[in-house]
This record gives structure tokens, sequence and C-alpha cells, in this order.
């Protein structure tokens, strides 16, 4: 079935009103009502900002549910997730410490142990956090701490967060080349690691630009040998591991980096990006419970009904939502963590869609690909002989793609190198230093009916363009 969020939410509202019936009733307090004639012209006006349309000269909302919209990495929540974080956010709990929300902290823990599972984590410490970044710094946080300071390497392709987050942690960044395909270069690695100061290597599964998962089986071992740990930012394709084991894979979808997950020091998921959460949930897992000892400290506030382990004590953040640990946790128990039920068939669907995409501009007349995708981004050019026509193509089919009112479509825009760009488009000339060229995400499980359609569009825009 799909379930109606507004039934789910009005069956957690009466529950939650019998509940706070218990307590006995209390009048709401009158410095707290609003004025109906000004709340309904801000809610009047509040409502058309948020509908406005995406084109203008304020630009309006893009349509993140809808398959048209193959732009960034930006979808909806499920229905579920959006009832279970609308009831809990009624009571609005507090995941800093265990009195702030008993049972959203109980569910926390319980998420956060299914996560660890998913990745094959045997005896995991870690919890939610508002996202990726905080959950990198975290660990990034504890890689220095466990290596006495050491510098953290990372590819060129992974996120910037790392590079900054190693400036505010006061610790050296290693920049390690990728190779055409977005993947971490071995060689270009353990160059980096002979030096003796990298402490930490950070490999990326899947890349936010190209959608690439860095080597991992390879990596890890590599990185041993070196004395290194290993952070692997699962930020955003983290969810994939639980294809890694399907007999069927898609083509080039590399379970074995997945699976090798298992052998890493840390990882970080972002529920909100392929776990179908609201914006606000991240998730940070280490394989060494003992690491916990690097979060100590002592608050006169807080920790006072429970000596049980509190989540705010391994945790740099302090609030935080128990909402988001109560929508995980619905949302779980609706789309468990499985191959071929649940969250699997989802993410499975986005991986076919990108295939899908990807063999459609392949097919298509003004459009070629610039690499096969390993996950479910899609990187393609419009055809041009020279760097800069192809950087204003791009740019005009983005726009006018977006621009028609009748039937638009919504993609991105992706910088690349002319030397990466002449390697796969020899003939294109010009002396621009760089390109942009097209890229979508095809991360919903609709996008799969919607591939031929969208691409079909996009041909038609590339085609006709003057110049
Ligand atoms: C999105 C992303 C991040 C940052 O996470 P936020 O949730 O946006 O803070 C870090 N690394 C990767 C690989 C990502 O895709």
């Amino acid at each position: 079935m799909h379930p109606d969020p507004l039934d789910l939410i009005r069956q957690g509202y009466a529950a939650l009103d019998a509940w706070e019936a218990g307590f006995g009733a209390v009048e709401a307090h009158p410095s707290l009502g609003v004025d109906a004639d000004r709340l309904g012209a801000a809610v009047e006006e509040y409502l058309g900002r948020l509908t406005a349309p995406p084109r203008g000269e304020t630009p309006g909302m893009y349509p993140f549910g809808h398959p048209r919209y193959a732009g960034q990495m930006l979808k909806p929540p499920h229905p579920v997730a959006l009832a279970a974080y609308a009831i809990a956010a009624r009571i609005n709990p507090n995941n800093h410490a265990l009195d702030g929300g008993p049972p959203t902290s109980e569910m926390e823990k319980e998420v956060v142990a299914g996560l660890a599972a998913m990745f094959g984590f045997a005896s995991p410490l870690g919890h939610l956090t508002g996202g990726g970044t905080v959950a990198n710094l975290e660990a990034l946080f504890i890689a220095r701490e466990e290596t006495g300071g050491k510098a953290v390497a990372v590819s060129r392709e992974g996120h910037f967060t790392h590079a900054r987050m190693a400036g505010v942690l006061d610790v050296d960044c290693a920049v390690v080349a990728s190779d055409d395909a977005g993947r971490m270069d071995l060689d270009a690695l353990e160059d980096v690691l002979r030096r003796g100061d990298v402490g930490t290597v950070v490999l990326t599964a899947a890349t936010t630009g190209l959608g690439a998962v860095d080597p991992i089986a390879e990596a890890i071992p590599l990185c041993r040998r070196y004395g290194a740990r290993v952070h692997v930012d699962a930020a955003y394709g983290g969810f994939f591991r639980l294809l890694a084991d399907a007999a069927d894979a898609p083509v080039g979808f590399p379970a074995e980096h997945f699976r090798a997950i298992a052998e890493a020091d840390s990882v970080v998921v972002d529920p909100h990006k392929h776990g179908l959460q609201p914006y606000g949930c991240g998730a940070v897992l280490f394989a060494d419970p003992a690491v916990g000892r690097h979060y100590r400290h002592d608050s006169p506030y807080t920790y006072f009904t429970s000596t049980d382990l509190h989540l705010g004590e391994i945790s740099l953040e302090c609030s935080r939502p128990g909402a988001a640990a109560g929508a995980l946790w619905l949302t779980l128990k609706a789309l468990p963590l499985a191959s071929d039920d649940g969250l699997g068939p989802i993410l499975a669907a986005g991986l076919r869609a990108a295939r899908a995409f990807y063999g459609e501009v392949r097919a298509s007349e003004h459009l070629a690909p610039i690499l096969a995708p390993e996950t479910d981004i899609v990187v393609y050019a419009p055809e041009a002989d020279t760097l800069d026509r192809l950087d204003a193509r791009s740019a005009a089919v983005f726009q006018q793609a977006m621009d028609d009112p009748d039937d638009p479509v919504f993609v991105g825009l992706y910088r690349l190198g002319a030397d990466r760009l002449r390697r796969r488009f020899p003939a294109l000339g010009g002396d621009a230093p760089a390109a942009r060229v097209l890229r979508s995400v095809l991360m919903k499980p609709e996008h799969e009916a919607w591939a031929t359609r969208l691409v079909a569009r996009l041909d038609g825009l590339a085609g006709p363009l003057g110049g």
C-alpha cells in the first residue's frame, strides 16, 4: 500500500492526545495564540513562495519529488518518515541525552545497530548526526586522536568537506589523484602513504560528483601495510551496500568495494540522502567501540536519569532531533534494510534508471556520455567542437530544459578539466581550461520509467541549438 502521511499523522496525534490527557488537561496559554487574519495572510504567502514556479527573477521551488527532476541529490522523504517525524516532533525529544527522550534514544541505538550490521561492523559504536558533514568531522576527529594528529589523505574527487574539516582539526590534508572514472588512483595513494606522515585515508563510496566508488577492497590492505587508518565516506552511497550481495548486480556496480567497507575503521552514511529521510539525518559508525573514550567529557546539566550509555557522550553535537531517530526507525520497520525487500528494491531501481539513462544518451543523436555509471549518477555532454561551445551548449540545454513551462526537465551542470574532456572527445578544440557538461542524479525509482523520455527531451534541445 501507499500510506497517506496525513492518516498516519492523525493516528499519531490521536495517540499523543490520549497520552497527554493522562497528565491532566492544560489550557493553551493565551500568549501562544495567533491572530487569525495575520496567520491566514502569512500562510498564504508561505505556500505561495514554496510553490512558486522555478522560472523567473527570483527562482521558485524545483519539483524534487517529480521524475522530471534529475538535477542534484534531492528528493522528498518517504511518507512514513514524514509522518513519523511530524508525530515525534510534536513532543520534540532531544537525543543529546537519554533523559531528553528515552524512547527515541533507544530507537536511535536500534537504527544505528541496523546500519552497522548493513556494513558488517560487528560491535560498533555510532550515532546519528545532523548530516554527513558533521559525521565526517567526527570520524576525522577520532582519527586525529587515534593517529596522534597525522595527516589525512583523500582523493581529488572526495567531498570538499574533508579538506575543510582537516583545517578545522588542524591536521594536514593530502590530495590523492584520481583516474578518469573518478576513482582514487592506488599508485598515487601509495606514493602519498610512502611519505610516512599520513595517518588516515578517506575512501569515498560514492563520490558526490560522478557517483564513483574508490577501489576500497584494494585500498584497505594497502593502507594497512602503511599502518594507516581507513575512513569510508559513504554519505551518498552507503545504502547501496544492501545490493552488494545480490546475485544479479547491475552492470558496472562495484559490489566488492561496498562489501569491503566492513574492513574500515569508520564509515559515514546519510539517511537523508538515500535513506528516505528529511534533512537532518546523517550517521557515523566506528568499528572499534573503544574510540568512545575520545569523546569523554562531563556535563553538569544533563545526564541524570540513567547510568546507561548516553548518546551525548559519544557525539560532538549536543541537541539533536529525537524525531530524526524516530523517523528513521519507523521507516526501516516499514522498509527494512534488505536487498530484496524494503530499501533494496528502491535503490536497485535507481541503479537501473541510471543504466537506462546512460543507454539512451549513448543511442541519442546529439548527446554523448562521459563515462558509464557505477551507481546512479550519469555525466554526459551535448555535441560540440570546442571547449567553449561545449560549455555554452551544456549551459543552454540546462537552462532551456528547465525553462520550458510545458515539458520541463531539470538536470545539473558539472565542470570537467580540458585534459579529461579531450581524453574522452579527442577532436575537441579550443584552449579553455575547463568546460561544463550535464549531470543527472537518477535517485528516484520512478526515474527508471522516465529515462527514455527525459533523454529524448534533452537530445531535442541539444540538437537544434545554434553554435
Ligand atoms: C553529501 C555528502 C557529504 C556531506 O554531507 P551533508 O549531509 O550534505 O552534510 C559528504 N560526503 C559525501 C560523499 C557526500 O555525498
